[in-house]
């Protein structure tokens, strides 16, 4: 199977509980996440009172504006990534600050039946997209056949688990950096706002630019008030990139 879209799904976002003595006046619409951060960013001056009558939203505009991005810190949401390329997440993984991840091991997974994800350059040109899809197939052949030969060569290894273990860690390098893969990514918003930056612009590689906007719509509509600074854009290359109004808080 090819692809030629990510799919995000949010697993998780923060569930704030709000203590009774120290409640913040709070003002306009809102989510946990929001909350969560009004409440850490107003503890610090105890400005529960909320003395400017700020809406959540707008409080959080001004953090981002001062630039106090420690306090976009404490919400934290999970995202699965599914259709994006080995090659995308090399690049994600070097977000390191604020960021966890768990990402399918291509030593335990059989990739027989691997998926591949289209590069998007290649979408749309029936000759382009045929020359590499006989070359994904042509790969996984050769995966499929190099791990039946390497369980024979090591049926002396009595550990099953073991012996499939050493096979698909060897044969697994003749997949191609298109094999689809699954990763889980956990960031606070913070983390997010600084790899969204960086991956939603035009210098960025068009597959994990891609990703990065459709993550950005994920997590914008789970907290305006983190991602409401970006502004997604059709660029001159005809493809869609984002520019953020308060740079790397
Ligand atoms: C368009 C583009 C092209 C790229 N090309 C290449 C390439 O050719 N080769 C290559 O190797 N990489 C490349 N990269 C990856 C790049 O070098 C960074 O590794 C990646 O963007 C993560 O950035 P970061 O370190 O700022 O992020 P994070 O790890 O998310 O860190 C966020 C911020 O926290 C701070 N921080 C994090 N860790 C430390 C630390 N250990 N010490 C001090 N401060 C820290 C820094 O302020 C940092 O900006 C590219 C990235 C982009 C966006």
């Amino acid at each position: 199977m090819f692809h030629t879209e990510p799919k995000v799904t949010v697993l998780a976002r923060p569930q704030f509980t709000e203590p009774g003595h120290l409640a913040v006046h709070r003002m306009g619409e809102s989510t946990d996440g929001e909350r969560l951060a009004e409440f850490a960013g107003r503890l610090c001056y105890m400005s529960q009172r909320n003395p400017a009558n700020r809406a959540t939203r707008e409080y959080l505009e001004n953090i981002k504006k001062q630039g106090h991005g420690s306090v976009l810190e404490h919400a934290t949401y999970s995202l699965l990534l599914e259709g994006v390329s080995r090659s995308l997440t090399h690049e994600l993984v070097r977000h390191r600050a604020g960021f966890a991840y768990s990402q399918l091991s291509q030593r335990y997974v059989d990739e027989s039946e691997a998926h591949f994800v289209v590069p998007p350059a290649i979408i749309g040109d029936e000759a382009l997209e045929g020359a590499w899809k006989a070359q994904m197939l042509s790969a996984q052949a050769t995966y499929v056949a190099l791990v039946d030969q390497l369980m024979s060569r090591y049926g002396w290894v009595a550990d099953k688990i073991h012996r499939r273990k050493m096979a698909r860690e060897a044969a697994r390098g003749v997949l191609p950096n298109s094999t689809e893969t699954k990763i889980v990514v956990t960031a606070n918003a913070r983390a997010w706002r600084t790899m969204l930056e960086l991956r939603s612009s035009e210098g960025a590689e068009q597959e994990i630019r891609r990703c990065a906007i459709a993550v950005l719509r994920v997590l914008t509509a789970e907290a305006p008030g983190f991602f409401s600074d970006f502004e997604v854009y059709q660029a001159d290359d005809r493809r869609e990139a984002a520019r953020i109004s308060y740079h790397k808080v």
